[in-house]
């Protein structure tokens, strides 16, 4: 059992980033947190150029009310969190200042199943202080 779990979801794969929440729930020890992760990437000032100004502004959040949808209906103590940046770089850093003893990570995006591990996945695998559980 775990105390403290880090699940960061990619709002594309929204359906496996539940079933990973329900990993991390049966996980979890009485009284343990639950983290929940977006990372935000940076858009390259020439994409942003084409984009609507809303979408542009907001980003970080939409990202948090993407998750609160994503939680509604949970209980227990689940903490949301939207950083930006690097996806993989920003997984372990949050790993390491939140101290969560477990990242829960799934595979890889639909789509891609052919691989053994997509590349977030694997940079969190190779980087992370702590254990690493990866759904498929
Ligand atoms: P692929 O390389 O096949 O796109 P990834 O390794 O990027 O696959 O994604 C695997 C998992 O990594 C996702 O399901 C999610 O758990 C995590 N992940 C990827 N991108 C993000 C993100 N922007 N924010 C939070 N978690 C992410």
């Amino acid at each position: 059992m775990y105390s403290k779990i880090l699940v960061p979801i990619d709002l594309s794969d929204v359906g496996h980033g539940k079933e990973v929440l329900g990993v991390a729930e049966k996980l979890l020890q009485p009284g343990g947190t639950i983290t929940v992760l977006n990372v935000v990437e940076d858009i390259p000032g020439y994409v942003a150029a084409e984009l609507p100004d809303e979408i542009v502004k907001d980003l970080s959040g939409n990202a948090q009310k993407a998750l609160e949808e994503i939680i509604s209906g949970l209980s227990g103590n689940i903490e949301l969190e939207v950083r930006r940046g690097s996806p993989a770089s920003a997984i372990v850093a949050a790993s390491e200042q939140l101290g969560v003893d477990l990242i829960i990570i799934a595979s890889h995006s639909p789509g891609l199943a052919d691989y053994f591990l997509g590349s977030t996945a694997s940079r969190v695998v190779r980087h992370a202080k702590c254990p690493v559980l990866v759904d498929r």
